[in-house]
């Protein structure tokens, strides 16, 4: 399959310059190249996203896709990978869908290891309602509702999804396609609640493309398995200083997911129904 079968007629209307192009161009080719390699078959994808700029990606994937409410993608994400489990579900969320009114969500999903990829746009401002500040909007940041500057600090969404149990935890740049690319493609094949922070500059209510060409970097030699490793790497940038900002994978672990816990927990619901019937039996 080629990426451009992946294209619909639907006007693209994100501004000029914007980080979200990034993330489409970069996750078209790893869908039509998973298809090809026969490992995700197109017609098993299901696009799920939310409420703000980043929503509109799935009107340009001609894939199946479902919009949901703000905040609201990864529990949608999680119900349809529960009724379908051969489905590949992969959820975009921007910072305010996923960090603010979806934060309880997200922790859930980390906790539960539940085998659905989520992608978040984090610009670190609300875009589509032209610039209000979001949980990982740095101190001092000015918008329209802090006009004299953010007195709080921004959250480090790494290290929360790492403490909730997080079995894939990356981070991306919307000014790196190759990396993005690499980073969608394990994300996806990771069996289990994988995670990939994407910087993607908003270029329009708070441009960082110039502070993040001076800071970003690519993991090397890094074990994704080194759990403490992976932690003080988390902690290398706290969203807020002036640190060097590693990109890549993370942190990635193998561990049994909601879904495979949940036929668990059927069977034993089976069993104790057994037993009932049989002690019931002994009475009539
Ligand atoms: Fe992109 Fe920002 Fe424009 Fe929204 S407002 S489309 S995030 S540049």
């Amino acid at each position: 399959m080629n990426p451009k079968d992946l294209g619909t007629k639907a006007a693209n209307t994100w501004c000029p310059g914007c980080g979200n192009f990034a993330i489409l161009n970069a996750i078209k080719p790893v869908i039509a190249e998973l298809d090809e390699e026969g490992l995700v078959p197109v017609e098993n994808v299901v696009l799920v996203s939310g409420i703000g700029c980043h929503a509109k990606i799935v009107d340009y994937v001609n894939a199946n896709s479902f919009y949901t409410i703000h905040g609201r993608t990864i529990p949608v994400a999680t119900g349809i990978k529960l009724a379908n489990p051969d489905l590949t579900v992969i959820c975009f969320a921007g910072d305010g869908d996923a960090y603010a009114e979806g934060l309880d969500h997200l922790i859930f999903a980390a906790k539960r290891n539940v085998d659905i990829t989520t992608i978040i746009h984090d610009n670190r401002v609300y875009g589509l309602t032209t610039g209000q500040y979001t949980p990982t909007s740095p101190s001092g940041f000015k918008g329209r509702s802090t006009p004299a500057g953010l007195e709080v600090p921004p959250i480090n969404p790494l290290e929360i999804v790492f403490a909730s149990g997080g079995t894939f935890i990356a981070r991306g740049y919307s000014h790196g396609i190759e990396l993005l690319k690499d980073v969608f493609r394990e994300a996806i094949l990771h069996r289990g609640f994988s995670f990939v922070d994407v910087l993607q500059v908003c270029a329009t209510f708070f441009n960082l493309y110039e502070y993040y060409n001076e800071r970003v970097y690519a993991l090397e030699e890094h074990d994704p398995q080194d759990a403490a490793r992976a932690e003080e790497k988390m902690r290398e940038w706290d969203y807020n200083s002036d640190g060097s900002i590693p990109l890549g994978i993370f942190y990635k672990k193998e561990d049994a997911t909601f879904g495979d816990n949940f036929v668990k927990y059927r069977s034993k619901i089976s069993d104790l129904e057994g037993a009932i019937k049989k002690t019931m039996e002994g009475y009539i």
